[in-house]
């Protein structure tokens, strides 16, 4: 045991979703924090790239093994699945399926993740914004989910039930959702339009569209040191690399430039925030970040006013997702 009293509890819809903060993982693993991914379904109706030994019946089961393959390499072992099935991307008939993630009701998803936080108890919780990211149904429902156990794990009075055999109400202080930051979208854009590729061709996955009404960035962690990781953790999910999809169309570099840096909204804090740069001032306890909104309508830069003081640039200013 390392004594590190922090804990991090990441919720997510499939495998490899994890990998938008594998640097994160690394980062507070390395650290010795405890580190634990929830994942709501298998994958089950995921695309499956070319060339991977995989079926539809199988598909499940092989992105269970990817998942714990790309841990392996960011030293998350403790990974809970809620099992339920995958719901296809919007608007497939998958979407209907009774069974899937998306047709639950989200009481019961909420109570399957209140009981992990209530067991885990993590000082800090990440999850899918308000949009999932680019939409798929499963990163919507999991967004919810888990804003409402944040909202409800410290109420007894939520799921009683769960209160035995000395389990108690937990809150956790902060929930973060992460996001790759608007200018790597922007970036991203600007290249294929140069290159003359049509954009429209990736439909959700448009990086034009993806890089607007993002929630504003509040958090930055370098993650740099950990990019060998990330990137070994990223080709586990082999039965999910799309041969033609945004990512090959973009040069290494480009990518690079961006890996090193993993992006952030502080979406909730029960902790006070601390003032820096002359800000708006410090978030009450259990008040939802509205500076965060202010700050995107006042040109502000959101992270000055940010509650974590890490600080290992003078010109780039680099916060922690820590700092209780
Ligand atoms: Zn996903």
């Amino acid at each position: 045991m390392s004594g590190d009293p922090r804990r991090l509890l990441a919720v997510f819809a499939h495998p490899d979703d994890e990998g938008l903060v594998s640097g994160a993982f690394a980062h507070y693993r390395q650290q010795g924090a405890r580190v634990a991914l929830i994942c709501a379904t298998r994958g089950e109706v995921g695309e499956i790239a070319p060339g991977v030994n995989a079926t539809k019946e199988t598909l499940g089961a092989v992105r269970t093994q990817e998942l714990h393959n790309a841990m392996s390499h960011i030293g998350v072992g403790e990974i809970y699945f809620l099992d339920y099935r995958d719901s296809g991307m919007m608007g497939t008939p998958e979407n209907e399926d009774p069974v899937n993630l998306h047709n639950a009701p989200l009481d019961e998803v909420t109570g399957k993740v209140v009981k992990i936080v209530r067991a885990v108890k993590p000082q800090v919780m990440l999850t899918f914004d308000p949009q999932g990211g680019y939409g798929h149904p499963d990163h919507l429902k999991v967004h919810a989910a888990a804003m409402a156990a944040f909202a409800k794990a410290g109420d007894p009075t939520c799921y009683p039930e769960q209160l035995t055999n000395g389990v108690a109400a937990y809150a956790p202080q902060k929930i973060y959702w992460p996001g790759f930051s608007p200018e790597f979208f922007e970036a991203v854009a600007r290249y294929l339009k140069e290159a003359g590729v049509d954009l429209s061709q990736f439909g959700p996955f448009n990086p034009e569209r993806r890089a607007v009404g993002r929630p504003p960035v509040t958090t930055r962690l370098d993650v740099a040191p950990y990019l060998e990781a990330k990137a070994r953790a990223w080709q586990s999910h082999a039965s999910q690399q799309n041969p033609n999809g945004l990512f090959s169309k973009i040069p290494p570099e480009l990518v690079q430039k961006f890996r090193q840096q993993e992006s952030f909204t502080l979406a909730e804090s029960r902790v006070p925030l601390i003032q820096r740069g002359g800000g708006i001032g410090p978030v009450k306890p259990r008040q939802r970040v509205r500076y965060i909104e202010r700050c995107a309508k006042s040109d502000r830069q959101p992270h000055r006013l940010g509650d974590d003081t890490i600080v290992n640039s003078p010109r780039r200013r680099v916060f922690a997702l820590w700092r209780l």
